[in-house]
């Protein structure tokens, strides 16, 4: 694994702290070591680590410490050993604590205002996408960027029962499209398939929803979930993979990071971090978002990319359909080493089938350094830097 430490700044004291299984030190294998050591000494220690057969499993920010002097950091660990509980411990547990949850449940829902549904698509596309906006004032009801929300459609099932709530991923930021801090927006496909008898079903929440007009009053829940938050970290590197309505959350993010509006309204996030967005789509006018995504493109070219996989399109390697997965093995070296860095955090949204082939990539890339992707995978996940959200 490698680290560039080409931005490090002159006085740079983040200190990182690394969880070692395996060290072979004096002839002996050891079990746990935990090393603490300055960005600039970053990469010298995972390849001294590779060198003594060690095994990274964590590589955390350390609180509290500054800089050791320059030297190449010792074989010895310099803490003491590691009490593996505590440093698996999430540490941005108690940041949570602030987020909102579950303000409005199914018994008592806020009845919130349809103020806006167009088609997100392009002629030609498939399906149908929308862009949903409801008005949220009157109430309590807010929420932060990466939560879900809960939609009760009207009307009843077949049993004459209401229908239950579907969660949907929000869309917007906690400002809200209009930035005025009391609206929500969603992305919707509508639901659409044969059943076993040929018949044409469409999903009952997302025909609601997709069929809506302004105006209308729409029973919502929530909000939920805390797995897709985004740091608040202004120079973290965020990696996200989605494909379709998955960029949902995504969209959230970037306009938090690049939205000049968003910006204004939040001087304690200034996003200066690298910001790099998989896409999947079937075809180019089934892209979401793209004038937004272009825009900040070319006002921030050094700090967003934006890499698509157009499956039916374009073709990967093996001259099949193209998927992120594929696009995931093309850059996965890349992706290796920014998840080295300790300030990356990885988001994947949409399809669950995309998993394996994501893993597969990043196996490859940990093999080339000697790395097992799985445990690296759950070290990720336990420093809360591995956000999954798949259907
Ligand atoms: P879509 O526009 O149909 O695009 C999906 C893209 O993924 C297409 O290019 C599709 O390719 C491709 N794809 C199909 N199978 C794949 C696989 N195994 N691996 C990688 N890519 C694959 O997308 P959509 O209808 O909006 O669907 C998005 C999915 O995300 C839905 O299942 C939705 O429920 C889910 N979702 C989840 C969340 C969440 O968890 N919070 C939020 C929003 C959406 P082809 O069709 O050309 O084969």
């Amino acid at each position: 694994m490698r680290v560039s430490t080409a931005s490090s700044r002159p006085g740079d004291n983040r200190m990182y702290e690394l969880e070692v299984q395996n060290l072979i030190g004096k002839g002996v294998r050891r079990g746990v070591s935990v090393w603490q050591v300055s960005h600039r000494q970053l990469n010298a220690s995972l390849r001294r680590i590779n060198q003594l057969g060690g095994r990274l499993v964590r590589i955390t920010p350390a609180q509290g410490h500054h800089e050791a002097p320059a030297a190449a950091p010792s074989d010895t660990p310099v803490a003491t050993p590691a009490t593996p509980a505590a440093a698996a411990k999430p540490r941005a547990a108690k940041a949570h604590a602030d987020v909102p949850v579950n303000l409005y449940k199914p018994k008592d829902p806020f009845v919130a205002t349809v103020v806006g549904n167009y088609s997100l698509l392009g002629e030609g596309a498939i399906g149908r996408v929308n862009h949903i906006s409801f008005d949220l004032s009157g109430g309590n009801l807010h929420y932060v960027e990466g939560q879900s929300i809960g939609v009760i459609p009207d009307g009843e099932d077949a049993k004459g029962k209401p229908h239950k709530l579907r969660l949907y991923s929000i869309a917007s930021t906690r400002h809200g499209d209009n930035l005025e801090g009391s609206s929500i927006s969603l992305c919707v496909r509508q639901l659409e398939y044969k059943n076993e008898a040929g018949e044409q079903i469409y999903g009952v929440c997302s025909s609601f929803l997709c069929d809506i007009e302004p105006g209308t009053k729409v029973k919502l829940t929530g909000p939920v979930g805390k797995e897709m938050l985004l740091p608040p970290d202004e120079d973290a590197n965020v990696i996200m993979l989605a494909t379709g309505t998955g960029i949902a959350p995504m969209r959230a993010y970037l306009r938090r990071m690049f939205d000049g509006g968003e910006r204004a309204q939040n001087p304690e996030y200034q996003f200066r971090g690298k910001a790099w967005l998989f896409m999947g789509s079937p075809t180019s006018a089934n892209l979401l978002y793209e004038n937004d995504l272009n825009s900040y493109l070319e006002e921030y070219p050094e700090h967003f990319r934006y890499t698509k996989a157009i499956s039916r399109e374009q073709k990967n390697p093996s001259g099949g359909r193209m998927y992120i997965q594929d696009r995931v093995t093309e850059h996965a070296d890349e992706i290796f080493a920014l998840i080295a860095d300790p300030k990356t955090h990885v988001y994947i949204c949409g399809l669950r089938g995309m998993e394996p082939g994501i893993d597969e990539a990043m196996t490859a890339a940990a093999a080339k350094c000697d790395q097992n992707w799985t445990e690296l995978r759950q070290a990720l996940k336990k420093a809360e830097r591995w956000h999954v959200e798949t259907y």
